[in-house]
């Protein structure tokens, strides 16, 4: 192995109540040496970590967002620090849906990947192209600017990077197993720009519409040290069935 942490996340985005949250950590085993992390709408992160804790299972439970400063005057906002103290081990920062839907560049993306590990949060930062982007040949130069705006100031072993195509999320096309193998080896090399030491042993997780069929093929490649999973994390046989191959 490559000696890389492999992360399987599971992104629920604003999915499931309080009894499916329940349940579905119920079915869900243990990852057996993969990080196998659950973000559930902010107002089940408490709930569900109470639960796993009780259970003693070794299920992290991760944030969706955080905001960027301290605390203050800032309505609807959840601070790192709380989302640490209710016992979130990662928090998602810049998914393309917030990117798109919130106004987030990658000056907030700094931002907030700056806050959350000053409060002990492991940042999972999202970059990646668009179709557009993708069709005019400027995935690389759109990936290093996503990288290099992000990582402004911070030492890139202490986060995880998830390369998450935009024309892949939620439209059950995903990158090919080789494509995203490709990709991850080119962020590598950025990471590598930044820090030679450190970038080997940084996770580059895949995301896009993986699914319980493709998930090994992904699994196989060597850059790829994990998946960030939306439509296929909300069963629990299918998320399941995809950290069975990591
Ligand atoms: C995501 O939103 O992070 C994602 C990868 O979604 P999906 O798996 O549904 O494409």
């Amino acid at each position: 192995g490559t000696g890389r942490k492999q992360y399987v996340i599971a992104n629920w985005k604003m999915n499931k109540n309080i009894q499916e949250t329940l349940e579905f950590l119920q079915q869900l085993k243990e990852g057996n040496g993969v990080e196998v992390v659950v973000c559930p709408p902010a107002p089940l992160l408490y709930p569900a970590k109470l639960y796993v804790q009780g259970q003693k299972k070794e299920i992290q439970i991760g944030a969706q967002n955080v905001h960027q400063e301290d605390k203050g005057a800032y309505t609807g906002e959840t601070a790192a620090s709380l989302l640490k103290e209710i016992g979130c081990s990662h928090c998602i920062i810049g998914h393309s849906e917030r990117r798109q839907y919130a106004q987030e560049d990658d000056a907030t993306v700094n931002q907030k990947a700056k806050q959350a590990l000053k409060r002990g949060l492991t940042p999972v930062i999202c970059i990646g192209e668009t179709l557009e982007q993708k069709q005019q040949d400027q995935t690389e130069k759109v990936l290093t600017k996503q990288i290099l705006g992000a990582m402004d100031g911070m030492d890139v072993s202490q986060v995880v990077f998830a390369y998450e195509p935009v024309w892949a999320i939620g439209t059950g096309e995903s990158a090919t197993a080789a494509e995203a193998q490709r990709i991850h080896g080119y962020i590598r090399s950025v990471l590598e720009y930044l820090d030679v030491q450190n970038a080997e042993k940084v996770s580059i997780l895949y995301g896009g519409s993986v699914n319980e069929n493709n998930a090994q093929e992904f699994a196989s490649m060597t850059d790829i040290d994990g998946v960030l999973v939306g439509g296929a994390s909300l069963q629990v046989d299918s998320f399941q069935k995809i950290i069975a191959v990591f």
